[in-house]
């Protein structure tokens, strides 16, 4: 079996996870009666201090659903430039809102609030109207960066004086939590709507929740069951969800100690020009130039190492709950002798 360093989305269920889903009390969602559903929502709005949730398949559909329900057809969404809500969901803003992105170049997926203050667009005719701002916590292409609260501060009162709605793109956000200490809570105070996902280095199947107002989850809901996304007796995933947050945040310390592990090693070869400082489960390395990225990651793979070349010349390894520190080491192992 290789140690798959691709993603952390390649987790199985664990057997206390599977039998959690096994054991599920369920029902018909679309009717409001699946128990462990409801029971999951619950939880993950008071995770985050938060009136009300919604679970989603996938983080798409939840980041999608907000993006939709914060705008107009013709708006403007502020992102950083590699955002997933931007560059990995398909076209989705431009598709499924009807608005347009503007992109801003921030540091590690990191934007700030005098950028944003800056990205606004002017009430006038000609410019399309500014409605979000939507911020990615840990930054997936940042190398798992994870932002200053004080910043989101900042950018939230940006958004306060010229209302405009802070949706935040969370699908590490436990990593985030776990590696700098900001609660749920604080998140929840900070934003308008926060979309999770459960299906990364919370190890479950599947699944997202989308968290906010009472209001907002009510036509969230709504869009939700338009996108496609109404589900049945999906309480059985819920479950998995359920025992994620129960028991699999804490651990993900683990995962980060890890990723330094890996980051380390990886600094010490010739071929690699920079790796990004590693903040969390994410390590991308830059490779020397006239290296190519593509054929180092064929190395790892013939050595028994996988990762996914994200670019022309970076490599990025992901830590998570099926990497135990056996496998880190032999992965150092391999880096070694590389
Ligand atoms: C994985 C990911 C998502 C959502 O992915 P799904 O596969 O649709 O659940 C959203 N944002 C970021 C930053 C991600 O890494």
């Amino acid at each position: 079996m290789p140690i798959d360093l691709r993603s952390d989305t390649v987790t199985r269920p664990t057997p206390a996870m599977l039998e959690a889903m096994m054991t599920a009390k369920v029902g018909d969602d679309v009717f409001g009666e699946d128990p462990s559903i409801n029971t999951l929502e619950t939880m993950a709005a008071r995770l985050f201090g938060m009136e009300a949730a919604l679970y989603c398949p996938t983080g798409t559909m939840s980041n999608q659903i907000a993006i939709k329900c914060h705008t107009q057809p013709g708006d403007e969404v502020i992102c950083e430039k590699s955002s997933h809500v931007y560059i990995y969901e398909g076209g989705g803003i431009a598709f499924n809102s009807g608005s347009q992105v503007r992109a801003l170049d921030g540091d590690r997926g990191r934007i700030t609030a005098g950028q944003v203050s800056l990205a606004i667009n002017p009430d006038d005719v000609h410019r399309a109207r500014t409605s979000l701002v939507s911020l990615e916590n840990t930054c997936n292409r940042g190398g798992g960066s994870c932002y200053d609260p004080g910043e989101i501060g900042k950018i939230r009162q940006v958004c306060a004086d010229n209302q405009l709605k802070l949706h935040l793109d969370g699908a590490r956000l436990f990593n985030a939590m776990v590696a700098t200490g900001v609660s749920g809570a604080e998140f929840g105070q900070l934003f308008d709507t926060i979309s999770v996902c459960l299906n990364k280095g919370m190890g479950c199947p599947i699944g997202s929740i989308l968290i906010g107002p009472a209001a907002f989850i009510k036509q969230a809901r709504r869009v939700r069951k338009v996108f496609g996304g109404g589900m049945r007796q999906a309480g059985f995933m819920a479950a998995a969800g359920i025992y994620a947050l129960e028991n699999n945040i804490g651990r993900l310390a683990e995962d980060h100690a890890h990723a330094r592990q890996l980051g380390e090693a990886i600094a010490k070869k010739d071929f690699v020009r920079s790796v990004m400082p590693v903040e969390s489960n994410i390590v991308i390395f830059e490779v020397d130039q006239g290296g190519c990225a593509k054929e180092i990651a064929q190395q790892l793979k013939e050595k028994g190492l996988l990762a996914i070349a994200i670019s022309a010349n970076q490599i990025r390894f992901v830590t998570h709950l099926d990497i135990s520190p056996e496998m880190v080491s032999q992965a150092v192992a391999i880096i070694e002798q590389l």
